[in-house]
């Protein structure tokens, strides 16, 4: 299984509009992040998580032309709004493109993109997606494995995933404040797990980088990422304070897992 950051940042991205801050204006291609996403990919399955505002960007960057489905975290708009640039992916295609979502999710975006969901849209150029409410239960792309965990983040209903492909595992938890108990088992051991690390200071609705490694430490994965980080987070300062097992991600990092 390949997994590729797509982009490794918060909301705003980094650096910050206006912003003129060390990590901000630093030269380091590190600490410079598009909005958060990863692609998962198997030898004949490829996975796309969230369609964020820098969709046309990555997938330029990366020459993504095509999807074998796309997977939601949740509803903000930082994991939603490249929508339309989807469309890209459905010209090549006869078919609908399976989208998976929660159904707080599903239904934002069913409010938002109305066109692209209704009964008359047999428009090639428009995209055309074959909507599935997973309602937490894990299910199947190809050959991978999914494993919706529901945590705790703002007041949506919000969704990290697990992957599993030939006995191998990858956990992806962009967005998170508060892991439930209930979830806690689905995230245990895994070979990676990239988890939210927004900031270095307490904040409301994400991880702070020492909360990432305090709940790393616990749920012991082989190795384990920061994502979705803001501009607190300089990259090599980072890597300096994070136990050897765990780094920052990055855009254009890709892992073979
Ligand atoms: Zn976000
Ligand atoms: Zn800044
Ligand atoms: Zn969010």
């Amino acid at each position: 299984m390949k997994v590729l950051f797509l982009g490794s940042g918060t909301s705003t991205g980094v650096p910050v509009i206006g912003c003129h801050c060390d990590v901000c204006s630093s030269d380091n291609p590190r600490n410079k992040r598009l909005r958060a996403s990863v692609l998962v990919r198997s030898e004949s399955t490829t996975i796309l998580v969230d369609s964020c505002p820098d969709l046309r960007q990555q997938a330029l960057r990366h020459n993504l032309t095509a999807i074998d489905a796309v997977i939601y975290t949740h509803e903000h708009l930082d994991h939603t709004t490249g929508f339309d640039d989807m469309r890209a992916f459905c010209w090549r295609r006869d078919d609908k493109l399976p989208l998976y979502a929660g159904s707080s999710c599903l239904a934002h975006l069913k409010r938002m993109f109305a066109w692209a969901f209704s009964e008359q849209n047999t428009y090639k150029g428009y995209i055309r997606p074959a909507a599935h409410d997973h309602e937490g239960h894990p299910f199947t792309v190809g050959d991978i494995e999914v494993t919706p965990v529901r945590v705790e983040h703002a007041t949506v209903e919000t969704y990290g995933y697990v992957f599993r492909c030939k006995g191998r595992s990858f956990g992806y938890v962009p967005d998170i404040k508060v892991l439930p108990a209930e979830s806690r088992s689905l995230l245990q051991r895994l070979d990676v797990l990239a988890m939210d690390g927004l900031t270095t200071k307490e904040h409301h609705t994400h991880l702070s980088v020492a909360d990432n490694v305090e709940l790393m430490l616990q749920l012991a994965p082989g190795r384990g990422l920061l994502t979705h980080c803001g501009h607190a987070v300089d990259y090599d300062s980072i890597c300096r304070m994070l136990p050897d097992f765990m780094a920052p991600a990055y855009d254009g990092l890709e892992l073979d897992i």
